[in-house]
């Protein structure tokens, strides 16, 4: 079972696996391109304190699975790294976005996105409970997406990310080509502090969209409508946190899988996402992400309903 180790400032959940996936990805990074910067959601500054000192013990524990000589004191070092501000260059992480679906034991996802220049080139999207990247669906090996710019956008099984087989079972991603409003599949958080479900159903009469949204946590919204499973991806305002501004962590690996599979990702008014003003996409409002036909509908109900 997973359980809380720590909440936040902001008193959102962060497990044992926050701190050593974003310690583990740091290191390797750290390593393969130093002259980069990094990015992550977590800090260690909690970590550090004495009444933290058995959940670093954990984290030290589960990184030394990968790396045999970590310390708690690297571990801090690894995960500090991620504090520092956006430059022209650098690697963004979530190393678990979705907590709240991970702790649930639903879906969740570890997202890398680099960014050079304001601009997402590469997304990397690890789904361990998603099935095959087409389902809303848990299950099986789990699944890995990635996506370089001009490159297109790929789907493996998570297991043979470093096996032999991987080249064998690449599949190439493509949104879906439904063209019509009515029968539009929506993807939306399941969280409702994070969206506005009110304006989701009101949307969804205005538009004469008759299917329920599909409720997931994470990315793997992201994965499901890059590999066609899905129609839009919608990310509305929460009536309370009406200044909540998108962390680019949140958003960069799922943004370019979706546009390399031939999909569009905007904010709710149409502004492509801008990822060079900091830690948050501080120039846009939400995400609507979709499968390019029905972008302009959506964009045009979302200005009817006012979101
Ligand atoms: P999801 O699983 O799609 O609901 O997204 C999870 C992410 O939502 C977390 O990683 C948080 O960074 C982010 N989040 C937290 N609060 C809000 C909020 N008020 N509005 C939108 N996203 C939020
Ligand atoms: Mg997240």
């Amino acid at each position: 079972m997973v359980v809380v180790a720590l909440a936040k400032d902001d008193k959102s959940p962060v497990t044992v696996a926050d701190f050593a996936a974003q310690a583990l990805v740091a290191k390797r990074l750290s390593e393969t391109f130093p002259e980069m910067g990094f990015v992550g959601e977590e800090s260690a500054q909690v970590l550090r304190t004495p009444e933290a000192k058995e959940t670093l013990d954990q984290v030290t524990h589960f990184v030394q699975q990968v790396e045999p000589d970590a310390t708690p004191e690297a571990v801090c070092d690894w995960i500090d790294w991620g504090a520092e501000e956006p430059t022209d260059t650098f690697w963004t992480l979530d190393p678990v976005d979705g907590t709240k679906g991970f702790l649930r034991g639903d879906q969740y996802a570890v997202a890398l996105g680099y960014v050079k220049d304001g601009i997402v080139r590469v997304g990397a999207l690890g789904c361990p409970e998603l099935a095959a990247a087409v389902r809303p669906d848990k299950g099986g090996a789990g699944s890995l997406l990635i996506a370089r710019r001009e490159s297109g956008a790929w789907a493996g099984t998570l297991g043979s990310a470093d096996g032999a087989d991987a080249d064998d079972d690449w599949q190439r991603l493509r949104v879906s080509e439904r063209a019509t409003c009515a029968e539009t599949r929506l993807l939306c958080s399941v969280e409702k502090a994070h969206t506005d479900t009110r304006g989701i159903g009101l949307l969804a009469k205005t538009l004469g969209i008759t299917a329920d949204p599909v409720p997931m946590d994470s990315q793997a919204k992201y994965a499901v409508l890059a590999a066609g499973g899905g129609d839009v991806n919608l990310r509305l305002i929460s009536p309370s946190r009406p200044d909540y501004r998108e962390k680019i962590w949140d958003q960069a690996a799922g943004s370019i899988i979706v546009e390399q599979a031939g999909g569009r990702v905007t904010d709710l008014s149409g502004t492509p996402l801008d990822f060079s003003q900091g830690r948050t996409l501080a120039n846009n409002r939400g995400v609507l992400a979709t499968n390019g036909l029905l972008h302009d509908a959506l964009l045009a109900g979302l200005k009817k309903i006012g979101a």
